[in-house]
């Protein structure tokens, strides 16, 4: 079975490419939010982000760009098994790495030289995770993680034992797709939109909600 992975990590990290070709390559699924004409950068919002202060550092975070590249790594997020948390990296993509740890899903250690050791670490190795020191021999530990994996629908995430409001069966497998996100059975339940699958992000100014929708992000505005 194809796992679905997202790879934590930062964007000053050399390896990154490498791994998620590799895991590519080993016939997994990797959300790249790199990707071009996708990733976020804070120099979009402002060439001298790096000068703001703390209170504009909290208002920005509410700037539609910011909501949108939030919602959609959050997406990536969400649908993803296998968290590969790639070192070194910064304060993202752990924050990232404890959610998934948070969500009892996979977290996979990826270890490079002249880091400074981790007590941390240890939480999400004791429930199932790892600690690699090379890259085959984290992709090599994939195939264990692979055997015990349950089905998850690659739309919105869901799984036998958490399925979508009001129930939905598996109409797709390899990649597994649910009645809820398959459109031939949308088109008989019209009226009704499947749940937005992770977040719908509200703020103080009520400028308009994200739904993350597949591997898109679509921005509703309010009307007043
Ligand atoms: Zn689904
Ligand atoms: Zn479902």
């Amino acid at each position: 079975m194809t796992l679905s992975i997202y790879v934590a990590s930062s964007w000053r990290n050399e390896r990154y490419p490498e791994v998620v070709a590799a895991l590519r390559a080993a016939g997994h699924e990797v959300y790249d939010w790199r990707a071009e004409g996708q990733a976020f950068a804070w120099s979009s919002i402002d060439p001298d982000w790096q000068r703001w202060t703390p209170q504009q550092f909290r208002e920005q975070l509410s700037h539609p760009l910011a909501r949108e590249g939030f919602a959609r790594d959050a997406h990536g997020m969400w649908r993803s098994q296998v968290c590969v948390l790639l070192l070194p990296c910064g304060r993202s993509a752990h924050l990232e790495a404890g959610w998934f740890w948070g969500q009892e899903r996979h977290v996979l250690i990826l270890l490079a030289e002249g880091q400074e050791p981790e007590l941390m670490y240890r939480g999400p190795k004791v429930d199932g995770g790892g600690i690699y020191l090379s890259l085959d021999e984290l992709v090599a530990d994939l195939g264990r993680i692979e055997a015990g994996a349950e089905p998850r629908c690659h739309r919105c995430g869901c799984t036998e034992f958490d399925p979508c409001e009001d129930g939905c069966w598996w109409v797709h497998q390899d990649p597994w797709l649910c009645s809820r996100c398959d459109s031939k059975h949308r088109d008989e339940e019209r009226d009704e939109e499947p749940p937005p699958p992770f977040l719908v992000l509200e703020d103080s100014c009520g400028g308009g909600e994200f739904f993350p929708v597949g591997s898109t992000v679509q921005f509703v505005r309010r009307t007043p």
